[in-house]
Formats: C-alpha cells, sequence, structure tokens
C-alpha cells in the first residue's frame, strides 16, 4: 500500500465530458485522482491529458471500470487500495448520458435495465465497495444526477428515473452513513461537452444560452466547483442534499405567447 498526502478523489465515466471536467477541477485543487471509464483508449487519453493539470501534491491515474460490473468495481477498488492506500472522495458521474428512449410501448426491457443498470445500480455498486476506504477517511461521496430528475421532457422514463433514484439512493444513504461519510447530489442542467464527444454535434445558438437566467449553458468545470466544494471541508454540514447547477434554467418561467 501506498501512502500519499493528497487526498485521493474516484472519478466513474472520466474519460470524457462533465466527470472528465471534474476529475481537472479536483487535481488543480491539490487532489490526486483514480479517473475510471469503460471506455479503456479514451480514459487513458484522458489521464495523460489531465497529469498537466496536476498540483505539486496529486496525481492521475486511470484504471478500466465498467460500474454495472460488480466483479470489475471491486477489482478497480482493490486497485485504488493498492496504487493510492487511501479514499476520500466518490463522484458517481458514470452514465448512459442520452435521455431519449422514444416512445414507452417502443422501449425494451433490455434498454431499460440497461440504462438504470448503469445510471443506479453503477453507484450503488461502487459506493458498496468503496465504502471501506471511505469510512476511514471520514469520506465524501457525490453523485451526478440531473435536473431530469426534477423536470421532463417526453419519451425521457429510463433517464427520468434512474436520476430521480439517484437523488433518493443520495438521501437514503447520507441517512444511513451520518457522520461516517457525507452523501450529496449535484445535479447538472445543460452542460456543454461537445469539446471531449467523438461526435460532434451543431454549435449552440443564441437563443441556448438565452434561456438560462446566467445567459451561457454550463461548463464542466461549472459541475466540477460544486463538486471539489461538497467534498471538501467547507461542506461538512451538508449531506443528503442535492443541489441543482443549471444557470437558473429550471428557475425560469415560461408562457407560451
Ligand atoms: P458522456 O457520455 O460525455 O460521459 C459519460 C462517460 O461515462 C463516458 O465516457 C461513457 O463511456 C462512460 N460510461 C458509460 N457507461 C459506463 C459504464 N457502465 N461504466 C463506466 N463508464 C461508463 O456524458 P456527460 O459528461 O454528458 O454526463 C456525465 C454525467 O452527467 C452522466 O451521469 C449524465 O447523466 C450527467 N448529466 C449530464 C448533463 C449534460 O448536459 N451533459 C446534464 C445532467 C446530467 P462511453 O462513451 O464509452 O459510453
Amino acid at each position: 500500500m501506498v501512502e500519499q498526502d493528497a487526498p485521493v478523489a474516484l472519478v466513474t465515466g472520466a474519460a470524457r465530458g462533465i466527470g472528465k471536467g471534474v476529475a481537472a477541477s479536483l487535481l488543480r485543487a491539490g487532489w490526486s485522482v483514480a479517473i475510471t471509464d469503460i471506455d479503456e483508449a479514451a480514459g487513458q487519453a484522458a489521464a495523460e491529458e489531465l497529469a498537466r493539470h496536476c498540483g505539486a501534491a496529486g496525481r492521475v491515474e486511470f484504471i478500466c471500470m465498467d460500474v454495472a460490473d460488480e466483479t470489475s468495481v471491486m477489482a478497480c477498488l482493490e486497485r485504488i487500495e493498492e496504487d493510492f492506500g487511501r479514499l476520500d472522495g466518490l463522484v458517481n458521474n458514470a452514465g448512459i448520458a442520452d435521455p431519449d428512449n422514444g416512445p414507452i410501448e417502443q422501449l425494451s426491457l433490455e434498454a431499460w435495465n440497461r440504462l438504470l443498470g448503469t445510471n443506479l445500480t453503477g453507484a450503488f455498486l461502487v459506493s458498496k465497495h468503496a465504502l471501506g476506504l471511505l469510512r476511514e477517511a471520514s469520506g465524501a461521496i457525490v453523485n451526478i444526477a440531473s435536473t431530469r430528475a426534477l423536470q421532463s421532457e417526453a419519451n425521457t422514463e429510463a433517464y427520468a428515473a434512474s436520476k430521480g433514484g439517484l437523488v433518493a439512493l443520495t438521501h437514503a444513504l447520507a441517512v444511513s452513513l451520518g457522520s461516517a461519510v457525507r452523501v450529496n447530489a449535484v445535479s447538472p442542467g445543460w452542460i456543454d461537452t461537445r469539446d471531449t464527444q467523438q461526435q460532434r454535434t451543431d454549435p449552440l445558438r443564441a437563443v441556448d444560452h438565452q434561456q438560462h437566467a446566467v445567459g451561457r449553458v454550463g461548463q464542466p468545470a461549472d459541475i466540477g466547483a460544486l463538486v471539489v466544494f461538497l467534498l471538501g471541508p467547507g461542506a461538512a454540514f451538508i449531506t443528503g442534499q442535492n443541489l441543482v447547477a443549471d444557470g437558473g434554467m429550471t428557475r425560469q418561467m415560461i408562457y407560451v405567447e
């Protein structure tokens, strides 16, 4: 076991998107980070890129993990214990991020189970197997939920249910763990992850930004800043909460003219 001074975080699904941005924020704040993902090639490349964000104390390492596979989860946590010797923070970010499941009459049980298995059961499995190390460190968990836990578009039942479940898992676990490990959720609104996606989508329009009270679509660093706070000592009195980070989009009242 390697003992190190910098606190250590595990971020799931961190090969790209919000997870990669959260890892960068943690590294800049002096954490060491184990980034994990199901995509080995993208994860290795992300770790090499993120190494440039490391502060004096921290380091970054990629570990391949499928959050929906308990054997893979257990192997990853063993590797973290061997390589880092501690775990202070867990960010359950990995998810199937496409909310559109089509009409429910055509949504197969297989597709439903696959989405719930990753977005909800994945967070349960990683939390369960990380708990030993997190307890030793009096650590904290942040679950990346979504504003879709609170409001919906049509044909998004599986994704919405997975994120609503994640918010409920958050407060249930927070009450079970009490002072041992704090557990919170962050619900991002629209976060622009196009620069880390394999398939680029259309550029954002002015109206995309304008529908947010703060006047812009979010960035992964917006979520990273909140995660750094929630994992840190400044959030010692916060547990079981779901913090919405959406630029005010869900607070905007809409009247159709
Ligand atoms: P991305 O698809 O960019 O990143 C998610 C990462 O998780 C991908 O690298 C993906 O790999 C990986 N992943 C998928 N399944 C698994 C698995 N079983 N085990 C391990 N890793 C896996 O998504 P975002 O960055 O946009 O989203 C990150 C999180 O934030 C998700 O939970 C999403 O639901 C949530 N969120 C995102 C919002 C947004 O606007 N972007 C808004 C609200 C919430 P691969 O690509 O190979 O499948």
